[in-house]
């Protein structure tokens, strides 16, 4: 098969949850810093079509592209590593993979033949792993393979590997994997037999590891190293030792003092080079250095999953960066939140972002923090969900439309200010059903995002079924709650701001998937300095008079 594209393929061994998805963004980082056009895709074997469908508990933050697929939260560090959008192409999952081969047998395409896991499953994966290069965009594009070796559910996956390292040949395709040393500490010691039977279980499927990255916590000495080499049938300097980091953002330079990138290129043919990572370093000084710092509640219902909220915490870091300033989230459990209990525990944050959401639980929580914020002066963020809240808390308290409220909560509600579209009143299946993907918006002069995004129209990615009611846009408006940002082909409302208050933005999109270190997101940035503002001048003046 005559390719120029060179793949390269991430497994996981002993344990979940080793980072494969930082792993291969920062390799993918240090190959775009030498120039190489470099793509990254995500394999993930469980049976949903797309993570859409699950909930935070099972699988973190579900993460939306341009072209509005809802995908594994790693593309989120893709993108935010590469500063490149990643689309449908790449993320794959089982689910989707059957149900295409289902769909081709049903079309008759296979012409009486039986269907079976080798070739038809293992063809499409190729299939999906090849046709991300389809235009020929990229030299490098590198597939992580979700999962842990030896799973039931990842052996398609491997297997296709193995064929496709075969039918691309030697210094086109390689295998990192990516496995755990523990430590024992009753032994004092590193151990390395797990990683010995996960490489031995990859090679009992065909493949042999070309390259050990190893996740450990203490650093691996020059004997262990050799001992992995001999043992696993890897070349020394292709043992990566990958120890803990206090931020993601240092991976790639880890990995480029362990020589990552350049036994990578050296095993595909390729020259290496010193990577150029002028930007991101200054990015990490400007991180690691901060002036002052604000803290910003996050107010949500998964504050107590690391992953639930993963784009907004980076967009957190990306922005505090720009603003040299340190952002301390301090996460705030929306169902423990009401009425009396809001100023004991809000007064002392200078800003608030209420996140976004599903379903009931806790609204009433962010409602009362909403209240208490605008009444406050304190800055605020909605997003998505927090949007919709901050409209019905000014509905209510404002206008007096003492119940009014979403349709998702209340079916019946007299006053259904966030509402169904009507194009989504006659779904019935959840799945890749939303109002998914990048709309455009036109922004109000005047505005604060005026001000913010410096631009008249802008894209940004949405993932909700209800929108603000337009029905009661003229009573809100007229109130003080401004409609600044508007769908120009439908009229939907994307942004609401309150011009009295010292910084209130409620934006029905999300911000925060488009937030990269290179490119910060304006609006966290602005929300931020609005933090840093609130912090130095108006808080001493707030509180003082409250
Ligand atoms: N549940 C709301 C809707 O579907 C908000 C969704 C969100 O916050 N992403 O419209």
């Amino acid at each position: 098969m005559a390719t120029s594209t060179k793949y390269i393929f991430v497994t996981g061994g002993v344990t979940s949850s080793l980072g494969k998805g930082i792993i291969a963004a920062s390799l993918a980082k240090l190959l775009q810093a030498q120039g190489y056009r470099t793509t990254i895709q995500k394999l993930d074997p469980y049976i949903n079509v797309d993570p859409g469908t699950l909930n935070p508990y099972e699988h973190g933050e579900c993460y939306v592209t341009d072209d509005g697929a809802e995908t594994d939260l790693d593309l989120g560090h893709y993108e935010r590593f590469l500063n490149v959008p990643t689309s449908q192409a790449n993320n794959v999952t089982t689910g989707r993979i059957y149900q295409s081969v289902i769909e081709k047998e049903r079309r008759g395409e296979f012409l009486g033949k039986t269907v079976q896991v080798i070739p038809h499953i293992t063809d499409e994966i190729k299939h999906r792993i090849q046709i991300l290069d389809n235009a020929g965009d990229y030299d490098i594009v590198i597939t992580e393979i979700g999962g842990t070796v030896g799973d039931i559910e990842s052996l398609p996956y491997i297997e296709a590997v193995r064929q496709l390292k075969w039918d691309l040949g030697e210094n086109n395709a390689i295998v990192i994997h990516l496995t755990l040393i523990p430590y024992l500490s009753a032994a004092g010691e590193l151990k390395t037999k797990p990683t010995q039977h996960s490489v031995k279980t990859l090679m009992e499927s065909g493949v042999q590891a070309d390259v050990l990255v190893c996740r450990t916590e203490h650093e691996l000495p020059e004997d262990l190293r050799s001992k992995l080499a001999k043992f696993c049938n890897v070349r020394e300097e292709a043992i990566i030792q990958s120890i803990d980091a206090s931020t993601i953002y240092d991976v790639p330079n880890l990995m480029l003092d362990e020589g990552l990138d350049t036994v990578v290129l050296k095993k595909l043919g390729l020259n290496s080079d010193t990577p150029n990572l002028t930007q991101w370093n200054e990015f990490l000084s400007r991180h690691k250095n901060p002036k002052s710092e604000v803290t910003i509640g996050l107010i949500g219902k998964y504050v107590e999953l690391q992953d639930s909220y993963k784009s907004i915490l980076e967009a957190f870091i990306h922005s505090g960066a720009e603003n040299e300033v340190s952002v301390n989230v301090e996460s705030i459990h929306s169902e423990y939140l009401n009425a009396n209990n809001v100023k004991f525990k809000l007064s002392h944050l200078d800003g608030i972002l209420v996140a976004p959401g599903f379903g009931e639980r806790g609204i009433e929580g962010k409602i009362d923090a909403i209240k208490y914020v605008r009444e406050n002066n304190i800055p605020f963020l909605g997003i998505c969900l927090g949007m919709q809240m901050a409209v019905i808390e000014f509905s209510r308290n404002v206008l007096g439309l003492t119940d009014a409220n979403s349709t998702e909560m209340v079916h019946e509600t007299s006053h259904p200010v966030i509402d169904l579209m009507e194009e989504q009143k006659s779904i019935t299946d959840k799945g890749g059903t939303m109002r998914l993907g990048a709309w455009s918006c036109s922004i109000k002069d005047g505005s604060i995002v005026k001000d913010v995004y410096k631009q008249s129209t802008i894209e940004e990615r949405h993932r909700h079924r209800y929108e603000f009611n337009n029905d009661y846009k003229q009573q809100i408006e007229a109130a003080g709650m401004l409609a600044t940002g508007l769908n120009p082909d439908t009229d939907l409302v994307e942004i609401v701001e309150i011009p009295s208050h010292s910084w209130f933005v409620g934006v029905q999109y999300h911000p925060e998937y488009k937030s990269t270190v290179a490119n910060p997101h304006p609006l966290f940035v602005a929300f931020v300095k609005a933090a840093q503002n609130y912090k130095k001048n108006e808080k001493n003046v707030t509180m003082a008079r409250s």
